[in-house]
Formats: structure tokens, C-alpha cells, sequence
């Protein structure tokens, strides 16, 4: 049975890990609590004697392929990316919701419409806890899930003395050890691509507490960035900008720095290399393939979000907040609004299953 020294052998010492907490989340949920999160993000054990070689943790773990087939069969994967059973540009009618969201609001009008009818209790979320930091959070209210939207950063003059663990990554997975606690039985997941990955596959081998996410929201991600002091000396320079001008930061096709005087920066996101997370670098999953829902700004105007609808589950959550708390892009405005924006979601998967292809290649040849 492969256990969690297995992992740090195959997964965290080639430097693999996405850090997404499944292996975390599962063993304190569950079992005796061997493993915790390092101050860096990292798993580790926090106590080797209470691992009781259950081998789920393997399992589970996204950059391992045991469990791939099955995965796929479960959400009825395709290729090229993914299961899609439609698509659409929608925005929250909550004009509250809007001012606050990264883009149009919509995972989080969805996230109070579900709650509103009693379909959740609880959403995983993420929430700004400080200058370029998130945390996971379990979030029991309106107030709890509106205080969640957004990919803001706050730039307070004193960020210069803060520490450098500031990133766009937050391991929500970690939420689910108090879903157990609780115990909760119906919550929404928010999370990135790898991380609805992990949880798919908790499903896949029906481990609780996953059986208590009953709707799998997905971001699409071209990576996770890490705004440390240095980096962040370098993107001022890259986008002529100080931090003190900014007013938020979102990812679309590039790095978009909204500045106070409406103006706005855009760095290439092939020039970001310098900051993006090293095990992102092997992650091909941009669009959010195993997810109910799968959100992004990509392809849709500014204030607008993109989503693709992969589940019937996801695709019922939609119709039903259609017209209540989110409304539609009227595409006789625009009709090739939607094709296009598929067609740049499209473009930039294969872009990322071609780099992470590249960087597999690269470190197998290094292993021989
Ligand atoms: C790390 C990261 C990378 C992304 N990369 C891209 C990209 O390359 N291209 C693209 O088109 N879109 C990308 N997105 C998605 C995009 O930023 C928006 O989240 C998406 O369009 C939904 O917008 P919204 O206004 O509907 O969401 P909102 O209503 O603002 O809700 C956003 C939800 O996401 C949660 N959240 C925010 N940050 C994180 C985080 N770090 N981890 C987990 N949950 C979080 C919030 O808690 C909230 O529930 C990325 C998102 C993240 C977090
Ligand atoms: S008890 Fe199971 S889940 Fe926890 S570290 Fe050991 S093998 Fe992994
Ligand atoms: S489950 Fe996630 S956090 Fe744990 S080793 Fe695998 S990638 Fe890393
Ligand atoms: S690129 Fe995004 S989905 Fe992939 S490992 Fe990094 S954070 Fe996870």
C-alpha cells in the first residue's frame, strides 16, 4: 500500500505538488490527522506515528494517475477539454455582487442562489485575509459568500513589511475538515482546477466528506502566481505602475493591473514565468474539466463571466437562477460573442496541455 512517503518521493520531492491540501484534508477529516500544511503550503507529516497506511492520500492525489480512468468515467470527460454541455456569458443581477466580483459576479450570485433555497448550508470559498492573501473558508451566510467574491488585492502602503508568502493560491480543500466537523451535508466547492480534480476523485473512491459537496464550481487557471517582494518590484517595472496606484488585479489572457484612475496595465502571461508556481508549470487543466460549473473572465467583456456548463446538475443551477440572480449577455448584441470566447478558452487549454506536455518531457529526461 502507497502512503503519504510515497508522495513526497513521487510527487513533492520532483517538485509536482499543486499544494491542493486533498492529502490534508482527507487524513484529518478522517483518519488520525498524520499530516498538516507547512507554513509553506507544503503537506508534510505532523505526526508519522498516527498514519494508519490507509493509502487513500495516494489516491487521491491529483498528480498520480491510479485513479485518471475512473475520474474521467465519472464526470463523463471528453476531448478536447472536457465535458460541455453548453456555454454562456452571464453577469449577477446584484449590482452589490458586481461591484465587488472579479468579473461578473456569477459564482457568487450562484453560491447565494443556492444557498437562498436551502440547496446548500455552506460554500468552500476564499477570502482576502490580508495584502496578496487568501484562505480558505467555510462560509455559513450571504454576508459569509458575498465577503468571498473577488480576486482583489488590498495594497496598503505598509505591504513592504509583510513577509513574501503572499500568492494567488489558496488550498480551499482544506475547508472540507470542517465540513467533517460539523458535520455539514450539503456545500458548494469553489476551487481551482486541480483542486475539483482532488475532490472528483475522493468521489470517485467514495471517501467522506466529499459525498458532502454536492456542487463543484470550477475557475479556469492558467496558474497560480506568488507576489512576493521581488516579484512584485519586477511587475512594476514590466507595467510602468506603482502598488500603491492599484485598485485590483485579475487574470484573463494576461495579467490585468486595474489602476485607481480606471487605467489598466496588461502583462503577458508568458512573460510571468518568473513568478508562476514551479508545479503549475506540469498542470494541463485549464478550464476547469471536471467541474459542474467552470467560470472565467476569458472571451467575455469587461464586468462579464464566462462559464461552461459540464453537468446536468450545473446546467439546472443555471436555468434556475437565470433571470433572478443572473441575467444573460444578449447575443443579438453580439453573435459571435460566444463562439469566440469558446474559441480563446479552447486555445488557451491546448496551449497549457502543451507546455505541461513539454515540462513532463523535460524532467523525465532529466530522471534517466
Ligand atoms: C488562481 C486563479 C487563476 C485564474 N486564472 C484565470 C485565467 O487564467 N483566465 C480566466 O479567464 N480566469 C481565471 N480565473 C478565474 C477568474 O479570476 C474568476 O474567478 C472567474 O471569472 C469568476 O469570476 P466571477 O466574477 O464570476 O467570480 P466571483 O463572483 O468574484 O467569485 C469568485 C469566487 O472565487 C473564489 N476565489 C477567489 N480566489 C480564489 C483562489 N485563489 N482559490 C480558490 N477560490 C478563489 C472566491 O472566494 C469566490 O467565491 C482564475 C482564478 C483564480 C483564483
Ligand atoms: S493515514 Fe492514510 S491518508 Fe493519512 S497519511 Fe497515512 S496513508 Fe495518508
Ligand atoms: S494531494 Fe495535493 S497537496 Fe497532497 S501531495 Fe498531492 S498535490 Fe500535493
Ligand atoms: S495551474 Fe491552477 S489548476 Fe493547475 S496546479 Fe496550478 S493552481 Fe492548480
Amino acid at each position: 500500500m502507497k502512503t503519504f512517503a510515497d508522495l513526497i518521493q513521487e510527487v513533492q520531492e520532483p517538485g509536482l505538488c499543486h499544494q491542493c491540501g486533498g492529502c490534508v484534508a482527507f487524513c484529518t477529516a478522517i483518519n488520525y490527522g498524520a499530516l498538516e500544511l507547512g507554513a509553506d503550503g507544503r503537506p508534510r507529516f505532523s505526526n508519522i506515528e498516527k498514519c494508519i497506511e490507509c493509502g487513500i492520500c495516494y489516491s487521491i492525489c491529483p498528480v498520480i494517475h491510479e485513479l485518471d480512468e475512473d475520474t474521467k468515467k465519472l464526470v463523463f470527460w471528453s476531448a478536447p477539454m472536457g465535458r460541455i454541455m453548453g456555454n454562456a456569458v452571464a453577469r449577477a443581477t446584484s449590482p452589490k455582487v458586481r461591484a465587488q466580483a472579479t468579473d461578473g459576479g456569477v459564482v457568487t450570485a450562484l453560491l447565494l442562489h443556492l444557498f437562498d433555497r436551502g440547496r446548500i448550508e455552506a460554500a468552500i470559498v476564499s477570502k482576502t485575509t490580508g495584502p496578496f492573501q487568501r484562505q480558505p473558508w467555510l462560509a455559513l451566510s450571504r454576508e459569509d459568500i458575498v465577503a468571498a467574491a473577488g480576486f482583489h488585492f488590498d495594497t496598503l502602503p505598509s505591504i513592504k513589511h509583510l513577509s513574501d508568502a503572499y500568492t494567488t493560491y489558496s488550498p480551499s480543500i482544506v475547508g472540507l475538515s470542517d465540513v467533517a466537523k460539523k458535520p455539514l451535508k450539503r456545500v458548494a466547492f469553489v476551487g481551482t482546477p486541480c483542486q475539483i480534480n482532488t475532490l472528483r476523485r475522493m468521489e470517485v473512491l467514495g471517501v467522506v466528506p466529499s459525498d458532502a459537496i454536492r456542487f463543484h464550481f470550477g475557475l479556469f487557471c492558467a496558474g497560480n502566481f506568488q507576489f512576493g517582494p521581488e516579484q512584485r518590484q519586477r511587475l512594476e517595472q514590466l507595467g510602468n505602475f506603482t502598488w500603491a496606484e492599484v485598485n485590483k488585479v485579475n487574470l484573463k489572457e494576461e495579467l490585468l493591473i486595474h489602476l485607481n484612475n480606471q487605467e489598466i496595465r496588461a502583462i503577458p502571461l508568458n512573460q510571468l514565468d518568473f513568478m508562476k508556481r514551479h508545479a503549475c508549470q506540469f498542470c494541463g487543466d485549464y478550464a476547469g474539466e471536471f467541474a459542474d460549473l467552470s467560470f472565467g473572465g476569458i472571451g467575455a467583456p469587461e464586468g462579464w463571466t464566462t462559464v461552461i456548463i459540464r453537468s446536468p446538475l450545473g446546467r439546472a443551477v443555471l436555468a434556475d437562477a437565470r433571470g433572478v440572480d443572473i441575467e444573460l449577455y444578449n447575443y443579438r448584441e453580439d453573435p459571435a460573442l460566444m463562439p469566440q470566447a469558446m474559441a480563446k478558452v479552447l486555445e488557451w487549454s491546448e496551449k497549457k496541455k502543451r507546455s505541461a506536455a513539454e515540462y513532463h518531457q523535460q524532467l523525465e529526461k532529466k530522471a534517466v
